[in-house]
């Protein structure tokens, strides 16, 4: 193989591996963002949970409060109706307390739909509660994880950068013009010729391209999507 072209070859695979931790690097905050989301998310949950909880016990105060007001009002009525004489007002009044009483046996129900619901929502409270301590646990470890996993990429991807010109000093400048255009256009810059097909187009060379190919003594492009070639199965 032609020295240039072993370069080359080992120039791309670090290339590759920059360009693999640059994608990794661009899509961390996004990753984060999304565990944040799931954070925030469990929580709330747990808040609505809690608010739907609060508003019921609120509603079960409001109606106790409507109870005793109108066992007041009942009050009232039994009182005019001791102090009344004529047997129409009193009637009246009777009619008035018989009505109450039923508003009261109607509030008196929806308290007890209330401390259904309120029954119900406490399981859910504390299982929505549990959810949001646990996705903050597990959301923060994952958040380190991340920050150390992007570190190290960090350290890997400024090592690759630094000693990067190892790898091109001395190669031909035409040739890594060509290969940096490739390498960012095709994704691969150089790729095999097994069995006289490109690997990166998967198309049949020319017989002549396959034999300057398997000669090894000058670079060869692939004559369809021009990436350069190097022998590989025969
Ligand atoms: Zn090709």
């Amino acid at each position: 193989m032609l020295p240039d072209i072993e370069r080359l070859l080992i120039l791309q695979d670090r290339d590759k591996k920059a360009r693999l931790i640059r994608t990794e690097l661009k899509n961390a905050p996004l990753e984060r963002k999304a565990l944040e989301q799931k954070l925030a998310d469990a929580r709330q949950h747990a808040g609505d949970a809690k608010h739907r909880q609060r508003s019921a016990e609120v509603e079960q105060a409001r109606l106790d409060t409507e109870i005793k007001s109108r066992h007041g009002q009942i009050a009232k009525y039994e009182t005019q109706k001791l102090q009344t004489r004529k047997n129409e007002e009193y009637q009246a009044l009777t009619h008035s307390v018989e009505h109450v009483k039923k508003e009261i046996a109607g509030i008196e129900d929806r308290q007890l739909d209330l401390m259904d619901t309120l029954e119900k929502l406490k399981p859910e409270v504390a299982a929505a509660d549990k959810a949001a301590t646990d996705a903050a646990a597990l959301v923060q470890r994952q958040i380190t994880d991340l920050e150390t996993k992007c570190a190290n990429l960090e350290s890997q991807l400024t090592e690759l950068d630094a000693t990067r010109t190892k790898f091109t000093d001395g190669l031909d400048e035409d040739l890594l013009d060509t290969y940096k255009r490739l390498f960012t256009t095709k994704t691969e810059a150089v790729v095999a010729l097994n069995h006289e097909v490109c690997a990166g187009c998967h198309m049949k060379v020319t017989a002549s391209t396959a034999l300057a190919t398997k000669v090894g003594k000058s670079v060869v492009h692939c004559e369809q999507c021009n990436r350069i070639l190097y022998q590989g199965e025969h």
